[in-house]
């Protein structure tokens, strides 16, 4: 079987230490690619260096909603040039994030706005990072759908059925992360199984947010098969099936394929 960690932050300092044992033990796990995350200017820098490095590891650029106050004024025409090198499959993470009070909202939704635009010109998927703030995140998403079709992701979802609803009608993706594992999320396993199978995606968001029984632990791209495997159990399927279709729609929304080698 083979699978894909769409989101990891492979570029943090939680892996510097074994950075090449962790992508190896993915490696022989069956993890296929791993999309390194980035968050701000010097992580975007950090996750195309290690998408150079290593065959599997690819990389999205962005600057990340809690991290846009602190950005330069030139911060961003880096990002935009960034977002040409060969390995960069994507944009982000962006989005709206209402649970930290790192950067002002408009501030947040300004450079959400930049990012889906960004998409758009250079036809690369948005990777969306959504936290307490559905209803705005879903009103500008709705915006931008509303001039051309939309091409991203809604990265570790855990929303409420209508903000899937919302997402899977404007062609989004939705991806899961290690809290559809813990045991106390049993509405956002009832969420998970009733997503369409083509429009699903797994994800680690490693270091964070490890599935069970890793939580609390060091997460890495390896236990994207747990996650996996719980989707499997709920959806009444094998996992040769999730392996499969995850796989293949990771494989479209990243285009994978053309950017293999
Ligand atoms: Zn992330």
């Amino acid at each position: 079987m083979e699978w894909i960690d769409t989101h990891c932050h492979l570029d943090e300092d939680a892996f510097t230490q074994d950075c090449a044992e962790t992508i190896a033990r993915a490696v022989d796990a069956g993890i296929v690619a791993m999309v390194a995350i980035g968050i701000t200017l010097d992580s975007c820098r950090r996750v195309i260096e290690l998408s150079e490095r290593y065959p599997q590891v690819y990389a999205t650029v962005g600057l990340h909603p809690n991290y846009v106050s602190a950005a330069q004024p030139d911060d961003w025409k880096q990002i935009v040039e960034l977002a040409k090198s060969p390995k960069v499959v994507g944009l982000g993470e962006t989005g709206l994030d209402k649970y930290w009070d790192h950067s002002p909202l408009d501030l947040q939704a300004e450079y959400f706005d930049r990012h889906l635009e960004l998409s758009q010109q250079l036809n690369l998927p948005f990777v969306v990072h959504c936290r307490e703030a559905e209803p705005e995140t879903v009103a500008q998403l709705r915006k931008h759908s509303a001039r051309s079709p939309l091409n991203g992701v809604m990265h570790a979802f855990c929303g409420s059925a209508e903000t899937a609803a919302a997402c899977l009608e404007m062609g989004m993706y939705l991806s899961m992360g290690g809290m559809v594992t813990f045991k106390k999320n049993e509405s956002l396993r009832q969420l998970a199984a009733t997503i369409p199978l083509d429009r699903l995606l797994i994800e680690t968001d490693s270091p964070y947010l490890a599935p069970t029984p890793f939580r609390g632990k060091r997460n890495e791209p390896a236990h994207v098969r747990l996650t996996a495997a719980c989707l499997a159990e709920i959806r009444g399927v094998s996992k040769e099936e999730i392996a499969g279709a995850t796989t293949a729609n990771a494989k479209r929304l990243f285009r994978l394929n053309e950017n293999l080698g």
